[in-house]
């Protein structure tokens, strides 16, 4: 038993005839295992309006491990403005998709807070939340849906030619055409198997549609090969612009331009501030720097198309 059949309300993608989707059965455990404990606040704070572009986002004091007996994060605090981007890097294991994990609270710090817009996440409903934030992950799981339904995930009511726009940005183009029945090709294992290259590019049409006002992006290009890396590095970039950002690299070429960087290790933050005052610093970052230039990548990944 591989794939089990449940209809996914927010996957309301109009389209003549378009089916119900089956969820993967890990993705349906994994939400079932996360339900009993993150759950919305009864009384849900409303987000406060704040300004276009983006929301602001904090950290105080925050620590947590999946199991209490091990701490994976030490700590950790920053706080970043509305519109501002915050890059994470740091060894593979350091901590950083744990830390992008809270900021979406698919778990809740052991202690400390997360805040958005000054409201501790918690406070939140997480329909409110979720609406917020675009995450393009290092393994997306798609459904057993069309490539257009699984794009539209997540934005109900888009377009054809929404989505289809939103292919072409993240490089999907090409490979839709190729596709026997294009947008309307099945995923999964009834239809056509993706790469992991294709998959990450399918999460970044996602988050293009989407539009959210907090992007999380966890080495979301780790699975491309550089050429198509360097396309959809612009593409990321201006989704970026004009929105809060959280970009976990393994490419150190790509967080140059965020606003102030952590560089994590063992869960800590071991260093912090723009990539100038880091390189200025002749530390662990400078470190990583020098070793990339030199052909590495900070998180320990191959560049290969997956
Ligand atoms: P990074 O993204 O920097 O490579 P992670 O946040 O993925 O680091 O992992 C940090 C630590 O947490 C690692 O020791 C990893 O084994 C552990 N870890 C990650 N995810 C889980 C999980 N779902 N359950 C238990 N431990 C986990
Ligand atoms: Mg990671």
């Amino acid at each position: 038993l591989r794939s089990v059949y449940a209809s996914v309300g927010a996957l309301n993608y109009v389209g003549a005839g378009w089916r119900n989707a089956r969820v993967d059965m890990e993705a349906y455990l994994e939400l079932m295992a996360l339900e009993p404990e993150i759950r919305s606040s009864a009384v849900p704070v409303p987000l406060p309006a704040g300004q276009a572009g983006g929301v602001t986002l904090e950290m105080r004091h925050v620590s947590f491990g999946y199991d209490p007996e091990r701490l994976i994060l030490r700590d950790v605090s920053f706080r970043l403005e509305a519109g501002r981007m915050l890059a994470v890097v740091g060894r593979s294991g350091s901590g950083k998709s744990t830390l992008a994990r809270l900021v979406s609270r698919l778990y809740d710090p052991l202690a400390g807070e997360v805040l958005m817009e000054g409201v501790a996440l918690p406070a939140l409903s997480l329909e409110t939340l979720r609406a917020q934030i675009g995450v393009v992950a290092q393994d997306t799981s798609l459904f057993n849906a069309t490539v257009g339904e699984n794009i539209a995930y997540g934005r109900i009511g888009a377009s054809r030619e929404a989505v289809r726009q939103a292919a072409e940005a993240a490089q999907l183009g090409a490979f839709i055409d190729r596709l026997p029945e294009g947008l309307d090709t099945l995923v999964g294992e009834r239809g056509v198997r993706l790469s992991g290259g294709e998959r990450q590019r399918m999460a970044i049409a996602r988050v293009i549609l989407r539009n959210p006002r907090l992007l999380v992006l966890d080495e979301a290009t780790s699975a491309l090969d550089t050429r198509t890396e360097e396309a959809i590095q612009q593409e990321l970039l201006a989704l970026s612009a004009g929105r809060t950002t959280v970009v976990i690299a393994h490419r150190l070429s790509t967080i140059q331009q965020a606003d102030h960087i952590l560089v994590m290790d063992g869960g800590e933050v071991v260093e912090e501030g723009t990539h100038h005052e880091l390189m200025e610093k002749a530390g662990i970052y400078a470190g990583m720097w020098r070793l990339q230039a030199g052909g590495g990548s900070v998180g320990g990944h191959s560049d290969v198309e997956g």
